[in-house]
């Protein structure tokens, strides 16, 4: 072959060796790792699965992240002992994550000195930092680096109207005992849902003019707020420490809805009363009216910030502005559509549930979009056009548009081009965690479910799981572009053939221990 005719099929071979991969269920998006071994001093590169957290489509990683979660909630739901957390100990994976995060951020901030694009490593960063919370270590790796403002007591939440139970210290619902003796552990299975919009018909506005769209991404943006309200309030009015395993999903009219199953139960008219009262105040500036758009942008001055382009007057710092806001930007509540449905442990309803909250998992928020319907695609385009101009955070370059300073501001921020997540057409405005699982749902963390599925496979091999020593590899990560990187095609298909040797070896040794136990009827016989 010429070398440009195997440059030419080089696209080829890769998505041929894809599709191998994602048949055999095998990451498609490895990351190359450098390990190096303290006993012998060797380095080897080795392919980590992407975990399908570093914002990849991996469908291999994405179906076995869904297994994990689906095994998660079905454990943690009827549990009738009270789950123990201790902190563990930082695992193995935890340590890499955190020094590939670190090596990351200075990658990054190297990137951003010298002026390049740091897009790819904030994606990266952001999902590094869900994976660690994801791995069991709580908080953001970098928290303490900010701190927290002094709120005037005018901007407190105030606390919804609701009965209150005397708080007892317990995760466990209540248990009831038939006559016959029998004990029955009732939990329940939520649906909150977002207020209307507009009128919808199949899917999309009625009338697109009379649709409000602002209010629509706004309550997305706040979304995650409001289920912590929620949270909070629940319990409050339920008396105890309430455990719940939830999972954000889209709705056909492209608004977020949350799917909960809860541990223990409690009257359907008080979760009812709960979603009502709930609600979450945003205390941001106002940004209702644009001030700065089109070639009419604020400009930068080194040591002083953003400038007005008029006048030439800085613009009020996010603190700035903050102070001066007299009332909140937005109040999020739930809609009336709210659906409350009892569940019993072991029954088919507690199974189909479990599916339900799952069944989305392997999916983007955008993917229930069907891009054949105009009018779909229209309705998709005008939310992402009213989220394209909202601020997502404080850190927002949108708020540029409405005169204010973004907090911590820097150069080259223009508004609309934000890379926030909320603003991207797959996230329909909801950059949070799709799957919110309290904090003593069950013993263990994904990473422990994942440990489990590891030491479910070598014990079927005869193997006993021993702990390796936490402080033998040292990981680091391997610079783009190095030559000792095979292709990824190359890389793939080697995972493919480790794969059919393990499963190989499995049907093996299943096969022998067949054998045995068939020798062993026949001597009984
Ligand atoms: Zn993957
Ligand atoms: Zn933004």
């Amino acid at each position: 072959m010429t070398p440009r005719a195997l440059r030419m099929s080089q696209p080829l071979a890769r998505e041929v060796a894809e599709q191998v991969a994602i048949q055999h269920g095998v990451c498609v998006r490895p990351v190359a790792l450098k390990r190096l071994d303290t006993y012998t001093g060797q380095t080897e590169i080795i392919d980590v699965p992407c975990g399908a957290t570093l914002e990849t489509a991996c469908p291999p990683c994405a179906r076995r992240n869904r297994h994990l979660r689906v095994a998660q909630c079905r454990e943690g739901w009827h549990v009738d002992a009270e789950p123990i957390t201790t902190p563990n100990e930082a695992s193995e994976e935890q340590r890499w994550l955190i020094e590939f995060r670190a090596d990351t951020q200075a990658r990054r901030d190297a990137a951003a000195r010298s002026g390049q694009d740091t897009t790819d490593l904030d994606a990266v960063i952001a999902g590094l930092d869900a994976e660690i919370n994801a791995a069991g270590m709580r908080g953001n790796v970098l928290a303490g680096a900010t701190s927290k403002r002094n709120r005037s007591t005018r901007r407190r939440q105030d606390a919804p109207d609701l009965p209150r139970r005397k708080m007892t210290n317990t995760t466990l619902g209540r248990t009831f005992t038939s006559s016959d003796g029998k004990v029955y552990r009732p939990s329940l299975f939520v649906t909150l849902t977002l207020p209307s919009y507009g009128k919808i018909r199949d899917g999309v506005p009625v009338d697109p003019d009379a649709y409000d769209y602002r209010r629509a991404a706004r309550d997305a943006l706040h979304f995650a707020k409001l289920v912590d309200r929620f949270v909070q309030n629940l319990r409050r009015v339920a008396g105890y420490d309430v455990q719940y395993f939830a999972t954000v999903e889209p709705q056909k009219r492209l608004a977020p809805h949350l799917h909960m199953a809860i541990r223990g139960t409690l009257p359907r008219a008080e979760i009812r009363q709960i979603a009502a009262a709930t609600y979450h105040q945003v205390w941001w500036p106002a940004a209702d009216e644009a001030l700065f758009e089109g070639e009419h942008l604020p400009v930068w001055a080194n040591g002083a910030g953003y400038l007005d382009p008029g006048t030439g007057e800085v613009l009020p710092t996010w603190e700035q502005a903050l102070d001066q806001a007299a009332e909140p930007l937005h109040v999020v509540r739930f809609g009336d559509q709210l659906n409350v449905q009892g569940v019993l442990s072991g029954t088919p309803d507690a199974d189909q549930c479990i599916r339900y909250l799952s069944k989305y998992l392997t999916k983007s928020l955008g993917d229930s979009l069907d891009p054949d319907q105009p009018a779909q695609r229209e309705h998709a385009e005008r939310l992402a056009a009213a989220l394209r101009y909202e601020p997502c955070s404080p850190t927002c370059a949108n708020w540029l548009r409405y005169g204010i300073q973004p907090k911590n501001a820097k150069p080259g921020m223009t508004p609309g081009r934000c890379r926030g997540k909320a603003h991207k057409p797959d996230h329909l405005g909801y950059a949070g965690r799709r799957v919110l699982v309290s904090r003593k749902w069950s013993n263990k963390t994904l990473a422990e479910h994942k440990q489990d599925r590891r030491t479910w496979a070598l014990e079927a091999l005869g193997q006993t799981d021993e702990p390796t020593d936490p402080h033998r590899y040292l990981w680091k990560p391997v610079p783009a572009g190095d030559a000792n990187v095979p292709p990824l095609a190359v890389r793939l298909l080697r995972a493919v053939a480790e794969r059919q040797r393990w499963r190989a070896h499995m049907a093996e040794l299943q096969a022998r221990a067949d054998g045995q136990d068939l020798s062993a009827n026949r001597q009984a016989a």
